[in-house]
């Protein structure tokens, strides 16, 4: 990549490099050297390693070669996403002058001036390029103000100005960022940690970034209006969050301007609680292991997704990623689903128009950040002007769902507008607009003589052409255009001279191997006039660009709210017609809390068994107030997860509004939702910790109230069978005693069994096997009672372990259950055990004072992981 003869290790330009790098601080900085932008030291390092490209040196510092890659300007682009995409910000420091004018200002060994003219961050893309259609890009912050921690959250996606904004408390902090999934997120750098997954992602900014103060007149600025309160009214936190968001998208400066629709405000309180471990787990919207992991492939999303508009698969994540826990709301959903459902007909007539509607979102993106071209407005046009049929479609239909009657006005008032890009526009413009072409024949009657003129010019330069052939006598007398001599004529070599004559009225201007070129006055003339008309028109054609965009950028929130509105009906549409191919069935809301399913389905497992032509075997189950905590028994490999997720995820899709994976469901609506799989199950989280199993369990100990519904899968085999097993029961014990939620235990402890006799709302399940002729035959079937033994031997069978050593092992276990007749086994003595309530109880008096004092002095949002178990120890020892 070797383009200029200045090292870097030449002091001016050291210096200058060191400047910008301080100023790029921990970003990548894209050094511009001609016709390539090139990265020194680390960055060199960093990025030959990320892009497999050759790292190389150039001159020296400090007595060391300096290390050297670089990328050429013109595709810097496909290198910027990869670079992205593996985790890296980049600074771009661009030349500011020429070096005509570096010399002019400081002689002839002047340094060109260089400054950073932008960031390319993760949260902050506007190029096409670097952005997935499928999936919002997500630029968060978070931040906390006052000494009672007020916290709150505010995301922006750029590309299609979607901003929102969302007061939490702390211990919602972890779901909120989980549901959003940003990009990036701000953070500033006097805050407190943030939780592990999300390390990545995680940007530090000055605090000044986050002064809710300053944030007001910020973001008055930001969206030019002399006061905030049009849009709401936000607490000190939501201000500060927001505020730093604008303060980052103007240190980055895009190079674009940068378009938010006015901050929406949620209520974290009407949507579903759902931690990182859980969606993680559950696998909603990516998968988390396996080939493809962190993809759409095989999550929930990926497998149930039938939308049709970019827009609409987006929605559906959202929707997916945060479940609704207003009762209202959801009926709106359902009703609205269940009417496509039932009309198939209608359902394919609205999908077919909607696919054929193009991303409107995103080209008002374009538009708005000044990078759109005629493409984006004829998008505009052919989405707006499709919306419009689609209402007065929708309006003519007796029967609307009342959440799509409510929606439709929304996708009015664009009229005026698409008429006037329909007159402006021909049907399929060039994305491009530097060649002109794009405003159609008929729109302004000056372009139109233009164009004219530049016809008929063209007209004359052929009809000169037939002249000179005439004229000379030279059949091959081309008249040719280019980039340099414009039009001329052009002969093949041995005519050259014929033309060369005084009097030939041909001027030379240059000879090529095989031809020769002139010039003549009436070409002159006539293509002169060509070029102008060409010109005029052009700027003609360019300004209307502006005037139309701008016509288009001043409706931008009425436009972008009727993207919404159509992504909504194209969600409810998608879900309906996956529901009626697959049979699923529309959930009822009940007002307690229950969760009563007959013949519900795993949609993941089964779409996975359907492919190798297998037949999932629906289960029942009926948790209620009496009857909420299930012990799900039974061989490996028998469903046990399977069974608990896949009632997990029908709560997720009911009250996202969808039908459910069963044949009847029934279920009170669920504030939270807890999943934990057991630490070794967790392997490829690249943390298979105890500690992590039992922090994520705590976390459901705290926080699950008596509409939560937890699933926990196998908690307690992270560790030898004796703590495991205890751990396992007392959790098992505080689910049923304190937390009183909704939940399905799955475990291989047979043990746990006896719980059924102490804790009443606790029911025995297993999943059915049975041995057959020598093997394993798994039922996949729930039944009532505790599974009568645990097949591991005959599973191991099943895996293929040797004959040799199956057999031994039988020889053990019989040694090992034989021992435990004699002992009681691993259980013995639990019987006596004192009641879990009597436990909290009895406790001395003034241990629990003490212990009382030491507890409410600790923050625990000011803790640490470890130091939290640190405090866990000393609490220990107070008892
Ligand atoms: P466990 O948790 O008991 O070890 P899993 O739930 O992981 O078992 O299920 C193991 C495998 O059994 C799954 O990958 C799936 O292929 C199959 N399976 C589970 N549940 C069903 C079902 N209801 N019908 C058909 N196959 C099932």
């Amino acid at each position: 990549a070797a383009n200029s003869n200045s090292a870097p290790a030449a002091t001016p330009m050291m210096a200058q490099y060191w400047s910008l790098k301080d100023k790029a601080g921990d970003c990548l900085l894209f050094y511009r050297m001609g016709d390539f932008f090139e990265l020194f030291f680390d960055d060199a390092k960093a990025a030959a390693a990320t892009l497999d490209i050759a790292l190389t040196s150039r001159g020296e510092h400090g007595g060391a070669p300096v290390p050297m890659c670089g990328v050429p300007a013109h595709s810097a682009e496909s290198y910027l996403a990869r670079l992205i995409k593996a985790g890296h910000r980049v600074a771009i420091a661009e030349q500011i002058e020429t070096p005509a004018e570096a010399k002019a200002r400081g002689g002839s060994k002047a340094l060109v001036a260089r400054d950073i003219i932008r960031f390319v961050t993760a949260g902050t893309l506007t190029e096409e390029a670097l952005l997935e259609g499928r999936s919002a890009n997500r630029l968060a912050a978070l931040a906390r103000v006052g000494s009672e921690g007020e916290v709150a959250i505010a995301a922006a996606d750029i590309s299609t100005g979607r901003f929102e904004v969302v007061a939490v408390r702390p211990d919602q902090v972890d779901a909120e960022l989980a549901r959003l999934a940003p990009s990036e997120l701000l953070v500033s750098e006097a805050a407190e940690e943030v939780p592990e997954w999300v390390a990545r992602q995680v940007v530090r900014r000055p605090p000044a970034d986050f002064s809710s103060t300053t944030a007001q007149k910020r973001l008055e600025g930001f969206f030019g209006v002399q006061t905030l309160d049009g849009f709401g009214q936000f607490g000190r936190g939501e201000l500060a969050a927001m505020g730093a968001i604008a303060a980052y998208l103007d240190h980055v400066g895009t190079g674009t301007p940068i378009f938010l629709q006015p901050p929406l405000r949620h209520q974290a309180s009407g949507r579903m609680a759902i931690d990182a471990a859980t969606r993680e787990s559950l696998e909603l919207v990516r998968t988390m292991t396996g080939v493809g992991a962190g993809g759409r492939d095989g999550s929930l999303l990926g497998t149930i997704d039938r939308t049709v508009t970019a827009a609409g698969a987006r929605l559906l994540a959202d929707d997916l990623a945060s479940p609704l826990t207003d009762r209202e709301a959801i009926l709106d959903r359902l009703d609205l689903v269940d009417g496509l459902a039932r009309d198939a007909l209608w359902r394919g007539d609205l999908r077919r128009d909607l696919r054929a509607l193009p991303d409107a979102g995103r080209a008002l993106g374009r538009l708005v950040a000044g990078r759109g071209g005629p493409r984006d407005l004829a998008q505009l046009r052919d989405a707006l002007g499709g919306a419009r049929l689609l209402r007065e479609r929708l309006a003519r239909r007796p029967d609307l769902p009342p959440l799509l009657a409510r929606l439709l006005p929304g996708l009015d008032g664009h009229g005026a507008l698409v008429d006037e890009l329909t007159r402006a526009l021909i049907e399929t413009p060039p994305v491009d607009a530097a060649q002109g072409g794009y405003v159609a024949e008929g729109y302004d009657h000056a372009l139109d003589a233009l164009r004219e003129t530049a016809r008929d010019g063209r007209k004359a330069i052929a009809a000169l052409e037939a002249g000179y052939r005439d004229h000379t006598g030279i059949a091959s007398l081309k008249i040719r255009h280019n980039g340099v001599l414009g039009y001329h004529v052009e002969v093949p070599a041995k005519h050259g001279d014929a033309l060369m004559a005084p009097d030939s009225g041909f001027t030379h201007r240059q000879t090529l191997a095989g031809v020769v070129r002139f010039n003549s006055s009436d070409l002159h003339e006539a293509a002169s006039r060509v070029t102008q008309a060409g010109v005029h028109a052009i700027a003609a054609e360019a300004a209307h660009l502006e005037a139309l965009t701008d016509a288009a950028v001043s409706r931008r929130e009425a436009i972008a709210a009727s993207c919404d509105i159509l992504a909504r009906i194209d969600v409810a549409a998608a879900l309906a017609d996956h529901a009626m191919s697959h049979n699923w069935c529309r959930p009822d809301l009940a007002d307690e809390p229950c969760l009563d399913v007959a013949g519900g389905r795993h949609p993941v497992v089964e779409a996975a068994l359907a492919k190798a032509g297998e037949r999932f075997v629906p289960n029942d189950v009926t948790l209620s107030p009496d009857d909420r905590l299930w012990l799900v028994t039974g061989p490996n490999m028998g469903g046990k997860s399977t069974f608990l997720r896949q009632n997990a995820l029908i709560v997720v899709l009911a009250q996202a509004g969808g039908f459910v994976p069963a044949a009847a469901a029934k279920l009170g609506l669920v504030d939270r939702l807890f999943s934990r799989v057991g630490a070794s199950d967790n392997l490829a989280r690249g943390r298979s910790t105890f500690m992590v199993e039992m922090v994520e369990t705590a976390a459901i100990l705290a926080q699950a109230t008596e509409r939560s519904f937890v699933i926990l899968d196998e908690v307690g085999r992270g560790t030898s069978t004796y703590d495991g097993l205890a751990l396992a029961w007392s959790v098992v014990e505080a689910v049923h005693e304190v937390n009183r939620c909704r939940c399905l235990f799955a475990t291989h402890y047979h043990e746990l069994t006896r719980l059924a006799e102490t804790l009443d709302a606790l029911s025995l399940h297993h999943v059915r096997a049975r041995e057959w002729q020598g093997d394993l035959v798994l039922l996949h079937e729930l039944a009532e009672g505790p599974a009568d033994r645990s097949y591991g031997l005959a599973v191991a069978r099943l895996a293929g372990v040797p004959a040799g050593v199956v057999k031994r092992a039988e020889a053990v276990l019989a040694k090992l259950e034989a021992g435990r007749e004699k002992t009681g086994g691993l259980a013995a003595g639990l019987d006596d055990l004192p009641l879990f309530a009597a436990t909290l109880a009895a406790a001395p008096a003034a241990a629990k004072d003490a212990l009382r004092e030491a507890l409410a002095a600790i923050d625990p949002d000011a803790l640490a992981p470890r130091e939290a178990l640190g405090e866990l120890y000393r609490l220990k020892q107070i008892l």
